[in-house]
């Protein structure tokens, strides 16, 4: 599939956005999570006719204090299966959905949808199908707002006894539902066993639900709306402002989120990116600004930076070992590997050299076996030496453009040379899409900050 495909939809710039027939449009739930934010959800599924396919999450907090609807329904489920009175939280989540009904000024009730939750939670229902009565009763109202159809999801999502995804039966049952009713809600989140049970995907799963949605209709775009304005080049938290990405391949984005990059679920990716299907991220709140294109393949257009994205890690160990003519010892690499697999610790990064290997593991994994795997290192491979390097953060420079511009590496050594950061390992992955620097914790934010500002800040 690699390379396969180019961006196909037609981009109109001063609108920033996509001249395509069909797209999907999943909300999250800061988008949803009440009665103004349903308007402004409302306003953007209007102003395009394309915008056919709408998957909500549940509402989420309205301010930073709140609670999500999701994690109401968990606590009050347990709280039903403990045998406790659950009057009480359940009535708070009843009011989150009439407080956006009235605020709507709809005329429906969900009372009788209430009362079934209601006894499915005493009759112990299981915590996804509480859990995702969020999502389902999130949609009822806004296929009501929209005048669209409301698809239960359990009817077209389905999951095998193993847990896993009927992926291809999924989409035939979604394109047959949704080719008959047009325009249509498919809450976000959960699907069906086999069994007729709920089952739902982990936290953030509506992402999941837009993108087979997105794959079994072939739309042209998948938009999933939140709250910021797509992926930016690096965390804010680090860099004041840093500017947002305009286009990352999947491929790319695979490696930053790996590298602790949020916004979108990572398994959100696969149903899309195997139909082709970009993903465009967009703000609820700021619906003008072009957001995030998650592309295939850019059609040689590379970022204007270089570089796609700086992201990173602190918290981890490098253990080095060892042992002369290591190069010519056949299945020593094995052997080590399956000290660290016994173990039941994988590891990130593999660096070696003629005479030396280091295994990269997270410290929180590593600490408390330290001392059998060391042992266990030394009955293993007879290892001349082993060092222990427990002050390892990792840096990843991640950007397609890399592969070919000259001197990226250079630029990157330099600035931390000049930032005074002392550069402990480095890894560069072999499609040439990203270069990981091990540092010491410390140095970490220096780090980040000092490729930023050579890649981006020198620029603008
Ligand atoms: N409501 C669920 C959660 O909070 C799923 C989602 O929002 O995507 O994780």
């Amino acid at each position: 599939m690699q390379g396969l495909c180019f961006f196909a939809p037609a981009f109109n710039d001063s609108k920033g956005d996509f001249s395509v027939s069909t797209k999907v449009v999943k909300f999250g739930g800061s988008s949803l999570a009440d009665a103004n934010q349903f308007i402004k959800v409302a306003n953007i599924i209007k102003a395009d006719p394309a915008r056919k396919y709408v998957v909500p999450s549940a509402p989420g907090k309205r301010n930073p204090k709140d609670t999500k609807v999701t994690d109401m329904l968990y606590a009050c489920y347990d709280m039903a299966t403990r045998g406790g009175d659950f009057e009480g939280m359940f009535s708070s989540i009843k009011s989150r959905y009439n407080d956006i009904i009235e605020g709507l000024g709809l005329d429906m009730s969900l009372d009788d949808e209430f009362e079934t939750i209601e006894r499915g939670f005493k009759a112990r229902a299981g915590r996804d199908y509480a859990a995702s009565r969020g999502e389902y009763l999130n949609g009822k109202i806004l296929a009501k707002y929209l005048g669209f159809a409301f698809v239960d999801a359990a009817d077209v999502i389905f999951f095998a006894n193993d847990s896993k995804l009927k992926l291809e039966e999924t989409c035939h049952a979604v394109k047959e539902r949704l080719d008959e009713v047009g325009n249509a809600v498919i809450p976000g989140f959960y699907g069906s066993m086999p069994n007729d049970t709920i089952k739902t995907f982990s936290r953030g799963g509506s992402d999941i639900t837009g993108s087979i949605v997105a794959a079994a209709m072939g739309v042209d775009l998948y938009e999933n709306w939140t709250d910021v304005s797509g992926f930016l080049v690096c965390d804010p938290r680090i860099v004041p402002d840093p500017v947002p990405i305009k286009t990352i391949t999947y491929q790319e984005l695979r490696e930053l989120s790996y590298m602790g990059a949020g916004v979108l679920h990572e398994d959100a990716i696969f149903p899309v990116r195997k139909s082709c299907i970009p993903i465009n991220i967009k703000n609820t709140n700021k619906p003008d600004d072009p957001g995030t294109m998650i592309v295939e393949n850019d059609g040689g257009d590379s970022s204007e930076y270089v570089i796609t994205g700086i992201a990173g890690h602190c918290g981890f160990v490098t253990v080095t070992i060892e042992k002369d003519m290591m190069n010519s010892e056949l299945g020593f690499g094995r052997k080590v590997l399956e000290v660290f697999e016994n173990y039941g610790i994988s590891f990130e990064h593999m660096p070696s050299g003629i005479d030396t290997m280091s295994i990269v593991v997270h410290k929180s994994e590593y600490e408390e076996k330290e001392e059998q795997i060391i042992r266990a290192l030394e009955r293993s491979v007879h290892p001349d030496r082993i060092d222990v390097d427990r002050d390892v953060a990792l840096v990843a420079v991640v950007g397609r453009g890399m592969r070919k511009q000259r001197g990226t590496a250079a630029r990157i050594f330099a600035a931390l040379a000049h930032a005074k950061v002392n550069v402990k390992m480095i890894d560069q992955g072999s499609s040439e899409l990203n270069i990981i620097v091990g540092i010491s914790n410390e140095d970490f934010e220096t780090s980040i900050k000092s490729i930023y500002d050579i890649f981006v800040t020198e620029r603008l």
